[in-house]
């Protein structure tokens, strides 16, 4: 029986998924990596850690599932985005730590640009907001600081996202690639074309000989040595995490939108093959491109703290053990008591863009309970992602009917009745909600001809459970009232 190899790396932890035919995970292994935060808001990444994390949870796996590499038709990779290394060609070993898509050193150097005005030819060109989170300015601060710009113009370096990096270390240095969908996340690449940039280039000061070349998400990408796993393995999928999981959904058709409940959520929607730009400040960017097919495009937006809030719940308020003990609690409780939590302890991420507002609990009495703290953060997490969802019902123009929900969160029943219910849209659960992992294994499956068509995916993905709203028109309107007034109260709360 043929098998493919799943290859998820996070921003936390590698893991490795065996799957069959039927699309079915066999077994997995998962290894968590270090952190390392040398300086207030710095991020870094050990590379090799990562590529022998990689290594060894495939090992794992393999070896789980008691198949050999002859096994396995096809490797696909998906991966934390915006991450970048930048290596030596001729040793194959990073020159510096990898900087981690969260780090904020280079935000200095992103507001000059913004002062010097070129936020708007970038956000024509690539579809991203001018922000210190995309790797260019990562890439250039690396160039900087050790020092070997001419190296890299000589062609002496690589640079590249971790899928970069892998496919690398996989095929033993035979193959320099990303996929598009990765590019589009470099603030390099021309969204319309899918090609690096020149203009992009110069103003980052990043040599072309520095970068991969852009390939699709799914065909024939690279293969990985044989020395690395006793037999050659054709690596046919490549596709960053958060359109993985938009695929992996099967979001194939304009206006179908994933979001992820994690420690932050993160919705996409796919718009179709012309990449219109946001006018809420969202982000365009590519979503899949199979083959030689035209490149698909989806639209995305982020809320900084999603799961967080109850991880907060739990280790800063103590109100509860773990994280699924919070749907016990709110509901011990009819509604919130007319408490609003608005969870935005690191700011508020789109559509509002603010920085300075901070996490606020408004409307206490002497009534309050932990109960209804609890359930205004549920609440609270919903009403960010109906605000993503109106986003992006005024970019796409579209009214949307069904929002498919993943990630640990999306666990909790009375968050997604929750969602269900302000929105005023169905949410649709899927059976498997390791969404992330699927995606890039239906690029490896299509991109090896195991499977011929995205109908044929269709009978993989199974459906849990469907929330359908169940408060009325008038009742959802009050409630997104209030929910405004407290974002209100939350924005321009730290002074600059
Ligand atoms: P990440 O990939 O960002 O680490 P996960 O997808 O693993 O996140 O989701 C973890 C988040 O989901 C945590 O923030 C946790 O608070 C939340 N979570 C996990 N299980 C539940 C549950 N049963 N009910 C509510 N929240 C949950």
């Amino acid at each position: 029986m043929p098998y493919l190899l799943s290859i998820d790396q996070g921003t936390t932890s590698s893991r490795a998924i065996v799957y069959d035919e039927s699309g079915q995970a066999i077994d997995s292994a998962q290894k968590e990596f270090t952190q390392h935060f040398p300086k207030s808001g710095w991020v870094e990444h050990d590379a090799v850690e990562i590529w022998k994390s990689v290594l060894s949870t495939c090992h794992e796996a393999i070896k789980k599932a008691g198949i050999t590499a002859k096994d396995i038709i096809a490797i696909g990779i998906t991966n934390q985005r915006e991450t970048v290394v930048v290596w030596d060609r001729a040793t194959g070993m990073p020159i510096h730590r990898a900087i981690v898509w969260q780090d904020r050193r280079t935000s200095e150097f992103i507001e000059n640009l913004r002062e010097s005005g070129h936020e708007e030819m970038i956000q024509k060109k690539t579809g991203l907001l001018l922000d210190a989170y995309f790797s260019a300015s990562k890439i250039s601060w690396i160039l900087k600081e050790t020092g070997r710009l001419n190296d890299a113009k000589d062609g002496k370096l690589a640079a590249g996202t971790i899928d970069a990096w892998l496919s690398y270390k996989l095929s033993n240095g035979k193959s320099f690639v990303t996929d598009v969908t990765n590019a589009s996340r470099t603030m390099l690449m021309d969204l319309h074309s899918g090609e690096w940039d020149d203009d992009l280039l110069t103003l980052f000061n990043i040599p072309r000989a520095l970068l991969p070349d852009i390939v699709s998400s799914s065909g024939q990408l690279g293969k990985a040595d044989a020395q690395h796993f006793g037999a050659e393995i054709p690596i046919c999928g490549i596709i960053g995490d958060q359109q993985s999981a938009l695929f992996g959904q099967l979001c194939t058709e304009p206006g179908l939108v994933k979001c992820t409940y994690g420690t932050g959520c993160f919705m996409l929607m796919t718009i179709g093959e012309t990449p219109v730009l946001s006018g809420s400040r969202l982000l365009t960017t590519a979503a899949w491109k199979i083959g030689n097919a035209p490149i698909h495009y989806a639209i995305e937006g982020s809320v900084f703290v999603g799961g967080a809030a109850i991880q907060w719940l739990r280790d800063g308020l103590k109100i509860i053990r773990t994280a699924p003990e919070v749907n016990d609690l709110a509901a011990q409780v009819e509604d919130s008591g007319g408490v609003v939590l608005v969870p935005a302890f690191t700011g508020l991420g789109a559509p509002y863009w603010d920085s300075s507002a901070r996490g606020s609990i408004l409307g206490l009495t002497r009534g309050t309970t932990a109960a209804h703290i609890a359930r205004a953060t549920l609440e609270g997490i919903a009403y960010q992602v109906t605000d993503l969802l109106g986003a992006m019902e005024a970019d796409s123009g579209r009214h949307i009917s069904t929002m498919r929900v993943d990630g640990g969160a999306c666990a909790s029943d009375l968050l997604m009745q929750m969602q269900a219910d302000l929105l005023g849209a169905k949410v649709e659960r899927p059976k498997n909600i390791e969404t992330t992992a699927l995606g890039a294994t239906f690029m490896a499956g299509l991109g090896s001809g195991m499977w011929e068509s995205i109908g044929q995916l269709q009978k993989i993905r199974e459906v849990d459970q469907i929330f359908k709203p169940a408060i009325k028109v008038k009742d959802r309107s009050a409630r997104l009232k209030i929910w405004r007034k407290a974002i209100r109260r939350a924005r321009n709360w730290e002074s600059k």
